[in-house]
């Protein structure tokens, strides 16, 4: 099978690689869709990642044995390799586990824990069905796409009263505008890329605000009489973006924070006791959700092809990569079986 991997100094591979075997419950599918996230980073820093992509939407091609999916399924594969034993696991919160299996020293397979590849394995409980008529590219954004700020939408109870401030509108932040407009709220998102701004508007945010702009602020309160928004989902990561989102966020309003972050100051008094802030920390979204984010995708079909911009075969990887850099484009994917 054909992987992409980083090699250091920025140079970018396509190799043969053995295909995974199935054996307990690691089934293997064949990547149809595999979305591209984060990994352009590595790229840009010139770093090697020989284990590159987290998410993927492809068929059930091989078993070990009878489980939850049988060969020909079409799935959506869930990040990670949680153990699936423990209590986070077993309430569908897998994604926090903190006893992550190794699916190779399992399988005793060399390769297989990648999606810039052919061939992924997985454990069969963390394989989403795909309904008859979602095509793999809709059904992955489950993963990263819609699936990255539907834990946080979902436990801030986001709904049609609501005023939502987006904060970050990359993929992810995209992801959340559309989430949050399927349910009724009201968007206003915040970024500086001039080309995602136009994005987040064309998938229904009323106004996307500059970080920059000194009224940003003002230009919040002026759009929820004074009060500030209900609630707030930071998909930047970056400290003035999380600011904002907490001095923007109304009394009694809730923050979600998506985007991965480093250190952040929270004024306890001031900002959490008598403001009345609840903040979230929200990563993916808990398993039993999966018919009401199937759903949220069914319903969004028309604003998923907006937020796909752009899709390359997998040999086509590095013009993924720089197009990434660039910034031009929402969700990028990648179809690894695709003419290379
Ligand atoms: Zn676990
Ligand atoms: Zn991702």
């Amino acid at each position: 099978m054909k992987t992409a991997i980083l090699k250091s100094g920025g140079i970018v591979e396509m190799i043969d690689q053995e295909r995974p075997k199935a054996c307990n419950d690691f089934v293997v599918v064949k990547v149809h869709t595999a979305p591209m996230c984060t990994e352009f980073y590595k790229y840009r820093e010139a770093e090697q990642d020989l284990c590159l992509g987290h998410e993927a939407a492809g068929e059930v091609v091989e078993l070990a044995q009878p489980g939850k999916v049988k060969v020909g399924d079409r799935v959506v594969v869930m990040p990670q390799y949680p153990c699936g034993k423990c209590d986070l696991c077993l309430a569908g919160e897998y994604i926090h586990c903190e006893n992550l299996v190794d699916p190779l020293k399992a399988c005793s397979c060399e390769s297989g824990v990648a999606t810039y590849s052919q061939y992924v394995l997985k454990q069969d409980w963390l394989l989403i069905p795909i309904p008859n008529n979602m095509s793999y590219d809709h059904a992955s954004m489950a993963c990263c796409g819609l699936g990255a700020s539907f834990g946080a939408i979902q436990t801030m109870a986001t709904g049609p009263l609501d005023t939502v401030l987006i904060t970050g509108l990359g993929p992810v932040g995209l992801g959340a505008v559309i989430n949050c407009v399927i349910r009724g709220s009201k968007v206003i998102g915040i970024g500086k890329n001039k080309f995602r701004a136009d994005l987040a508007r064309q998938l229904g945010a009323e106004e996307v605000l500059d970080p920059d702009d000194p009224d940003c602020l003002d230009r919040i309160r002026d759009m929820t009489g004074g009060k500030g928004v209900d609630k707030s989902v930071d998909c930047s990561g970056g400290e003035a973006y999380q600011k904002i989102c907490i001095a923007g966020t109304r009394r009694k309003g809730q923050l979600a924070f998506v985007g991965e972050s480093g250190d952040l100051t929270v004024r306890v008094s001031d900002d959490l006791i008598r403001k009345g802030l609840t903040l979230h920390g929200s990563w993916h979204w808990n398993l039993q959700d999966t018919e009401l984010l199937m759903e949220t995708i069914r319903r969004s079909t028309h604003l998923i092809d907006k937020l796909i911009t752009h899709t390359y075969p997998l040999s086509r990887v590095e013009d993924a990569f720089k197009l990434q850099m660039r910034g031009k484009c929402g969700k990028v994917l990648l179809h690894p079986h695709d003419k290379m």
